[in-house]
């Protein structure tokens, strides 16, 4: 099999690239580093990775690419990923996110690929009005991030034509090594704050909930999405399925950094939303997976792989 992954120098990107590649897959990364880390694409190469640097918003490009390669699947995981940016930089949200899915359905198109599996987010759901949110959930994104991802997916789902159909996933919060700082979510702010023996800093009460999964478990579920049956277009959460309330993420995190501090508490950052946690059911029965990490499980290991946790 040969997979080619858009993002590959990401967070989630160079995972899955790792785990592919330990399958024996024939793997070809693409990227325009314009976010990704160079450093990971190095580690790539070395395992066997092909790399192709290319911008997403270059159809021409990502044709020749795609026709070189012909690889049995893509997965498509380039993208900007920043709320707060896409707030002031909206244009560029909408070319990258959206435009730029849109000309890499219309090649893969071209080059004949059967399977697209693309990355989208929980963001397009906006504030859930039920929960847990399930893929029937009204989309109503509150920020430019999360309306270019739902035209991403209108993109793949009207069109890609692909014998093997496309899986979309709607991912919440992902975390694990290799997010990178200046973008990550709430648990690696956590960590550079405990890392200085600082206590964490949340904002509002601490009450509203949020849902973490791990990236090696995300990383499962894009390879079980290479493989299985598709009769049509599919939209599937994935997420832990558990609400996590920041209080108690806060707590768990300052008990592994073997500290009893209490958190800080700031003004709630306005636009935040309140509780936000997935509906799993759909991707346990389409894929049958289900997450495997429990969230202290992954943070100890988090932790500890950064050097700081105490055995606890
Ligand atoms: P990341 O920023 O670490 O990786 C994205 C990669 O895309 C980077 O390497 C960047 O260089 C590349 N890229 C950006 N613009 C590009 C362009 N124009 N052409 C080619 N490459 C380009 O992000 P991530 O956390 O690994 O997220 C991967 C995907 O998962 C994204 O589509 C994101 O929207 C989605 N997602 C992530 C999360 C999360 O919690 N990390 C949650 C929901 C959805």
């Amino acid at each position: 099999m040969r997979v080619l992954v858009t993002g590959a120098a990401g967070f989630i990107g160079s995972r899955l690239c790792q785990r592919l590649l330990d399958f024996g897959i024939e793997v070809h990364g693409l990227d325009d580093l314009s976010r990704g880390s160079l450093e990971k694409i190095r580690m790539l190469k070395n395992r066997g990775m092909l790399f192709h640097k290319a911008d997403i918003r270059d159809g021409a490009a990502v044709l020749d690419v795609l026709s070189d390669v012909r690889p049995d699947a893509v997965i498509h995981l380039a993208a900007l990923i920043s709320v707060e940016e896409s707030m002031r930089l909206p244009e560029l949200y909408m070319e990258v996110n959206a435009e730029g899915t849109k000309k890499l359905v219309d090649a893969a198109n071209k080059a004949g690929v059967n399977r697209l599996v693309h990355a989208s987010s929980a963001a397009v759901y906006g504030e859930p009005v039920k929960l847990p949110v399930a893929e029937d959930h009204p989309t109503r994104p509150l920020s430019p991030y999360g309306l270019s991802k739902l035209m991403s997916e209108e993109y793949v789902v009207s069109g890609f034509m692909g014998r093997e159909k496309s899986l979309i996933f709607r991912i919440f919060n992902v975390y694990g090594p290799g997010q990178r700082p200046e973008y990550a979510g709430v648990i690696t702010k956590f960590m550079e704050r405990l890392s200085e023996g600082r206590p964490p800093i949340i904002f509002g009460d601490g009450n509203q909930t949020r849902d973490f999964i791990h990236v090696d478990d995300v990383v499962e579920a894009f390879i079980r999405a290479l493989e299985i049956p598709l009769e049509r277009a599919t939209i599937v959460n994935l997420g832990s399925g558990r609400p996590v309330k920041i209080i108690e993420l806060a707590r768990i995190m300052t008990r592994l950094y073997g500290m009893d501090a209490e958190p800080i508490h700031a003004p709630p950052r306005p636009g935040d939303i309140r509780d936000s946690y997935a509906d799993i059911s759909l991707v346990r029965k389409v894929l049958g997976w289900s997450p495997r990490i429990s969230l202290e499980d992954g943070l100890r290991k988090l932790i500890k792989e950064a050097g700081k946790a105490r055995d606890v």
